[in-house]
């Protein structure tokens, strides 16, 4: 059997969206699944949407992820270089490859050149549109002689190349997704191949690319199957064999409409701001469209690469749930290696203010605790600072209940046994900690709910909330005493 060649083929104009994730990632598993390679192929023929350092981004955002391709364009040393034998894989530096191609389709007599002026275009839409037609080149330029053409051509007049298709043509192939899909080319357009600018469109360039690239199977969004009938005719008149196509449902927000930068988040870069780890997001937009058959929810991509197949990718568009997102992301900040979310959390906690860099990075060990006694409650590392923000500054009673508590006839007596045990300690680590309450309870014989209530509210401000140990280890010796002193005189 053929080796396996995908391609992602995103245009750089500016962010990974996340359905282009999605397309990625269904690319690289199908890749691994089949032990074939993942290319990535940058699609910048359109000039007008290029951004500057948006390849970049892109990569980056990619390696982020761990959705890591095998050939193609990659980022070395700060440079843009290829990788693989089938390079350039950046459309813009493939020029001459693509004019070869637009030349042989003209010489078979497959492509025209067409001389018609923007303000032409233009008004024969209106035309169509007021008559409530289709917009569609009308063919003007179809039967220009060609060496009249070349005349024109010469003489300066500028050109656009077109495909000539054939009238009353059905067009037929296969998606491993919508099975067998039919159009007539009546209901095509004359497709621009090349641009008056010399650069060729996007259906011009992907074909090409994708043959000479030896891609074996063409897994993309489906707002691409619409073009995928020129795209089969033109491998047809190139004598090529076209790859399988796959074309995947577009990921679309609860009303069932395209997720769009308008809304909110849609780029990668937006979830990894907001603290969504790569694993959580990886694994959440696997299941957006398509799920395993033992119907597992939670999945690494080496497991997700085992069980992936097309056929169980859906035909309506996968819905995007934050509420699952976050599920799903909150399963990998509790599973989390410790070090590495203490690390990752770093700027979060940073930016709310509550605590410096090198506050943290001098208490590494103390901060790690903090870490891991917050993350059963959060679903992203953006989360944090609300969860530990108790912790800092002013004790501060914010609930009623937490006051309530603090009303009972015991708790003087309480937080003065509190106190002078924890003034017994020379430092409050962790044993200490945990036996610390052991300590108050045989003091003050106060026990259960009366002792750990009062104890409680008067530390944190709350009477829920994470580990006591924990929160009386983070505290320390010095918070602990200041805040059961100041609630204790202010009863
Ligand atoms: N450049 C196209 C895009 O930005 C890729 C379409 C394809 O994969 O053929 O979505």
């Amino acid at each position: 059997m053929k080796e396996v060649r995908v391609r992602f083929a995103p245009s750089p104009t500016g962010y990974l969206h996340i359905g282009g994730l999605r397309t990625a990632l269904y690319n690289y598993l199908y890749a691994k699944k089949n032990g074939g390679k993942f290319l990535l192929r940058i699609e910048d023929t359109d000039r007008t949407r290029y951004v500057e350092g948006a390849i970049e981004n892109l990569i980056e955002s990619l390696e982020w992820a761990g959705i890591t391709h095998d050939e193609g364009v990659f980022v070395k040393d700060g440079e843009i270089v290829d990788v693989g034998d089938a390079g350039p894989y950046i459309q813009s530096q493939r020029l001459p490859i693509y004019q070869k191609y637009v030349d042989e389709l003209i010489e078979k007599g497959h492509a025209y050149y067409c001389f018609c002026t923007k303000d032409r275009l233009d008004s024969l839409r209106e035309e169509q549109r007021i008559k409530g037609q289709v917009p569609k080149y009308d063919g003007l330029c179809r039967s220009i002689p060609i060496e009249e053409a070349k005349k024109r051509i010469e003489a300066g007049e500028e050109y656009v190349v077109r495909l000539k298709l054939p009238k009353d043509k059905n067009i037929t192939f296969n998606d491993a997704v919508r099975g067998k899909v039919t159009i007539n080319t009546d209901e095509i357009d004359d497709q621009v191949l090349m641009k008056s600018d010399g650069f060729p469109t996007y259906h011009l360039a992907v074909i090409v690319d994708d043959h000479l690239m030896d891609i074996t199977h063409i897994v993309r969004g489906e707002e691409w199957l619409a073009s995928t009938p020129k795209h089969v005719y033109l491998y047809e008149c190139f004598g090529w064999e076209a790859p399988e196509f796959v074309h995947l449902p577009t990921v679309l927000n609860k009303d069932r409409k395209k997720l769009s930068k308008r809304q909110g988040d849609v780029s990668v870069e937006d979830f990894r701001n907001r603290g969504y780890l790569p694993e959580g997001l990886v694994n959440y937009l696997a299941l957006v469209g398509w799920s395993p058959e033992d119907g597992e929810e939670i999945m690494t991509l080496d497991e997700m690469v085992e069980k992936f197949s097309f056929d169980r990718v859906g035909k309506s568009g996968g819905i995007f749930d934050t509420d699952k997102l976050n599920w799903v992301n909150s399963h990998y900040i509790k599973s989390y290696d410790l070090d590495k979310l203490a690390e990752l959390s770093i700027p979060f906690v940073v930016k709310s203010g509550l605590i410096t860099e090198e506050e943290i990075r001098n208490n590494f060990e103390w901060y790690k605790v903090l870490i891991d006694t917050v993350r059963e409650g959060i679903d992203k590392l953006e989360d944090i600072p609300e969860h530990i923000s108790f912790l800092f500054g002013d004790i501060e009673i914010t609930e009623d209940a937490a006051k309530e508590e603090l009303q009972a006839e015991h708790v003087p007596a309480l937080l003065d046994s509190f106190i002078k045990i924890v003034k017994s300690h020379d430092e409050i680590d962790l044993e200490v900690a945990k036996g610390l309450m052991k300590e108050v309870q045989k003091d003050s014989g106060v026990k259960g709910k009366a002792l750990y209530m009062p104890t409680r509210a008067a530390i944190s401000g709350n009477v829920h909330g994470p580990d006591m140990s924990n929160i009386i280890y983070l505290l320390g010796k010095d918070k602990l005493i200041e805040r059961a002193e100041k609630i204790k005189n202010s009863l």
